[in-house]
């Protein structure tokens, strides 16, 4: 069977016992006032570190936090709450590595004690990290004996600790999250169980058009839902009123529109619509008897003929991949159709698949997080991985033929 992982070492299949090992993680948790508000990115970097303690390897771990663009950004975007955290999940000492080119970092890792493991602080304070340094690079391969990338979420990104270090790296490989998430992924590319339905939804057609490119042939049934589904409806020539539309994305909502008839795939959009004067929070709002909109309201959420449709199609699917809220679900009366969405994929007989971003949220707020069959972790990265693109941190790791 054709996977994402051909030719790409695990962690498992890599000798790291008593070795130098440089562990790529996405610890780019949410912290407001220095407190993480949700550490789900840290648990999910465990299991790949308890297996390098496991195999008493002398561990170095890296990852960027946010998007730092000042040296006065240092003490926001620092690494020490994480660090603080992991030591409590993991009770070890993590010893927190100022310099994040890994200056002086071997002698540092000669003398470490096997209760204690370094992290680098945030990769994105050093100025090569995001211009993908060879010299940055070369630094941190002077000390590391084998490396393992575990940051799904940074893995569509060519920065330097995950592409151009591990180029200068024999041994390396990927950890366990990684692993699972393009094996849940694969699922999508390669081995698609029918009938498969693609629920695609929020803000933006322009950031949905390559993914709905590339499952073209493999989806039975698209729902689009959320803002993208006026630019869709205007295409159509329905009225949308002062609903969110890409004007310019009109005549691409004309093409795909032609290609699914043209390919035979079912295409649910919305024929009913929650509708306000304005977005906010607990305005009076209708909901219209027909798709089209009339001037003076813009169309918020998904109604609940839509949403029986949708559900419709759910029931009879095997697989059913969904990204995008259906509405402005941050906004309550407005969450209500994404909520109904994540409700009936809980419900679902099919294997279920929430590709990152405003979904997982949806998912999370909803309480249903656990009735998923697979959540990633990575928004931009499951969608660029799904748009069949090379991706530059597992092009890297991926032996020759
Ligand atoms: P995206 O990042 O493309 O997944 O878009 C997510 C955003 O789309 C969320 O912040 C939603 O509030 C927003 N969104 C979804 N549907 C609508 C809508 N009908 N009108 C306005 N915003 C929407």
């Amino acid at each position: 069977m054709k996977s994402g992982l051909t030719r790409i070492k695990s962690i498992e299949d890599l000798d790291i016992s008593g070795k130098r090992v440089f562990i790529r993680l996405d610890l780019n948790v949410p912290i407001k006032n220095q407190i993480i508000t949700d550490d789900t990115r840290i648990r999910g970097a465990l299991p790949t570190i308890q297996y390098a303690i496991s195999k008493k390897a002398k561990i170095v771990l890296a990852s960027h936090l946010g998007r730092p663009q000042k040296p006065e950004d240092r003490e926001k975007y620092s690494l020490t709450p994480v660090g603080d955290r992991l030591s409590e999940l993991l009770n070890r000492e993590i010893v927190l590595f100022e310099d994040p080119n890994g200056e002086g970092i071997k002698g540092v890792l000669g003398g470490i004690a096997s209760n204690q493991m370094l992290l680098l602080e945030n990769t994105r304070f050093a100025p090569g990290e995001e211009k993908n340094s060879m010299d940055m690079a070369a630094n941190l391969a002077s000390f590391t004996e084998v490396y393992v990338n575990d940051g799904f979420g940074a893995i569509h990104r060519a920065h330097c600790t995950v592409a151009a270090l591990p180029s200068l790296v024999t041994n390396k490989g990927i950890g366990f999250l990684i692993k699972r998430e393009i094996q849940m992924l694969d699922q999508v590319l390669y081995n698609t169980k029918h009938p498969f339905v693609a629920i695609l939804g929020g803000a933006k057609v322009s950031d949905k058009i390559d993914v709905i490119g590339n499952l073209m042939d493999r989806v039975d049934v698209f729902v689009i839902g959320g803002a993208m589904a006026f630019t869709f409806l205007a295409a159509q020539d329905i009225p949308v009123g002062k609903s969110l539309v890409e004007k310019d994305k009109i005549h691409t909502a004309k093409e795909l529109l032609s290609r699914f008839r043209h390919r035979n795939k079912k295409v649910i959009l919305p024929v009913d619509h929650v509708v306000a004067g304005q977005l906010k929070e607990d305005v009076s709002c209708q909901i219209t008897p027909t798709a089209a909109i009339s001037s003076e309201f813009m169309g918020l959420d998904i109604g609940p003929r839509t949403i029986d449709l949708i559900g419709t199609e759910l029931q009879k699917a095997s697989l059913i991949f969904w990204n995008g809220p259906m509405g402005a679900f941050e906004t309550k009366p407005f969450h209500k159709g994404s909520f109904a969405v994540a409700q009936m994929l809980s419900e679902s007989k099919a294997f279920t698949i929430v590709g990152g971003g405003d979904s997982v949220t949806a998912v999370e707020q909803s309480g249903l997080a656990s009735k998923m069959g697979h959540i990633s972790t990575g928004g931009g990265a499951s969608l660029e991985y799904l748009e069949g693109k090379a991706m530059p941190g597992l092009e890297v790791l991926r032996e020759k033929s």
